[in-house]
């Protein structure tokens, strides 16, 4: 869409014209964008490699707002195969963490110090009377997370490895909901991204809004892997992204929640 509304400062905002403001500026204001007629959070992308203009997005915008068409090249493709498996459900989805499926990452598990990923358990068994496993990567329960709206408060059981099972409601939190609740739990923290800037030690920041919401942190060491795993060449194709990250939340010194990426095969992005 055209005109977003910066919440900071209360205008409405040209995307051709906010992209001018001074990058500082800018920064700051893209994480307190909401679309200026159904009052959702939204998102400003800058001009993009391929040649498309500076534009806003919402993440979403509520039902029947007239400003959601002009979102249509912005939004998530579509559902395909993934929704066959919703009426299909079993009692208990398994998340398999596709690890080296995509790159050759597997070597990185060689380099001394680098973070554990948690490995498959033993077989402990059958799945039990009347219950089916159902299989997901993370990119597809992700999709299911944005798209098939009471998949996020379902009690179906998700089962990681090395995890203590938890009802898919409780397990997966949306980043607008994290807080207290999940301070050092290991959950599955997903949303959209409203911007990614740099940070510290060569880190990159993906935020899902302004100081007060929790951001995601890529350590430089895992940064060319994501890239090029999620087709990204540049981090302003950040802004907008829907992102999983199983991970732990964390709080900073200064009250930021955080939860770090540990490995590109714990996260998905849409
Ligand atoms: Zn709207």
């Amino acid at each position: 869409m055209d005109i977003a509304t910066c919440v900071e400062d209360g205008q409405t905002y040209f995307a051709t014209q906010f992209a001018q403001l001074d990058a500082a500026e800018l920064e700051l204001k893209r994480r307190q964008l909401i679309c200026s007629e159904c009052r959702n959070p939204a998102f400003f992308r800058k001009e993009s490699r391929d040649g498309k203009g500076a534009c806003f997005g919402a993440r979403p915008h509520a039902d029947g707002c007239s400003l959601a068409v002009e979102d249509s090249g912005l939004s998530v493709p579509g559902f395909g195969d993934e929704q066959e498996g919703l009426t299909n459900f079993g009692n208990r989805i398994v998340v398999d963490l596709d690890f080296g499926a995509a790159l050759p990452i597997e070597h990185i598990d060689q380099v001394p110090g680098a973070p554990r990923r948690p490995r498959s358990g033993p077989f402990t068994g059958g799945d039990g009377l009347g219950t089916a496993n159902l299989h997901r990567r993370l990119r597809p329960l992700l999709r299911l997370l944005v798209e098939a709206p009471n998949f996020q408060y379902s009690d179906m059981i998700v089962e990681v490895a090395n995890q203590p099972e938890m009802m898919v409601r409780d397990f997966f939190v949306h980043c607008s909901n994290a807080g207290f609740a999940q301070f050092n739990q290991f959950r599955g923290f997903w949303g959209q991204l409203t911007d990614a800037r740099n940070g510290a030690n060569g880190a990159l920041w993906l935020n899902s809004g302004g100081q007060g919401d929790m951001s995601f942190c890529l350590p430089f060491e895992h940064q060319a892997v994501v890239m090029e795993r999620f087709g990204i060449e540049n981090k302003e194709e950040f802004a907008g992204a829907y992102i999983l990250v199983l991970g732990t939340l964390r709080v900073s010194q200064n009250g930021k929640m955080l939860c770090f990426i540990d490995d590109a095969a714990m996260m998905a992005l849409l």
